[in-house]
């Protein structure tokens, strides 16, 4: 069921956002792995979900945790960021107009009483910074700022 883990309104706008060839060790070819994106009209937020072949995924908004974040950005420090983030954005390729996307979408949810922390994740041998957006009890988006080489 595509359904809103939040309220559980039926998602729309379903799509494939990402495929992924999947080999095991021996490069033997497995099932691709299939990231989905979702609209909930009622949130208006967007839901992922990754499938592995037979193996069906769970639609999720964040994977930041509350012991993830770092500080509450205010009103002015958030327009601060907006006005960097979006300079930096017209400077890139085309190749890289995902990234002008998620900012995009990042920036269309976010509503009056959503709150904007910064974060940072260790994922591995990464350190990921970026931003959150905050509604009540829920993350729901994330704005991927800087992937950087742990030590
Ligand atoms: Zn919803």
């Amino acid at each position: 069921m595509d359904i809103c883990i939040i309220c559980n309104y039926q998602l729309e706008e379903k799509q494939i956002i990402r495929r992924a060839r999947m080999r095991d060790k021996d490069g033997k070819p497995q099932a691709d792995r299939i990231t989905y994106k979702a609209r909930c009209p009622s949130c208006e937020i967007y839901l992922r979900k990754q499938d592995h072949g037979k193996t069906e995924g769970h639609w999720g908004i964040s994977n930041i945790k509350e012991s993830d974040l770092k500080f509450e950005l205010s009103e002015n420090e958030f327009l601060t960021l907006k006005s960097t983030v979006e300079k930096k954005l017209e400077k890139i390729s085309d190749d890289y107009r995902f990234e002008r996307e998620k900012w995009a979408e990042f920036i269309t949810i976010k509503k009056q009483n959503d709150k904007i922390y910064a974060f940072s994740q260790c994922e591995g041998d990464y350190i990921i910074n970026g931003y959150v957006i905050k509604r009540d009890n829920y993350f729901i988006s994330e704005y991927t700022d800087e992937i950087k080489k742990n030590g």
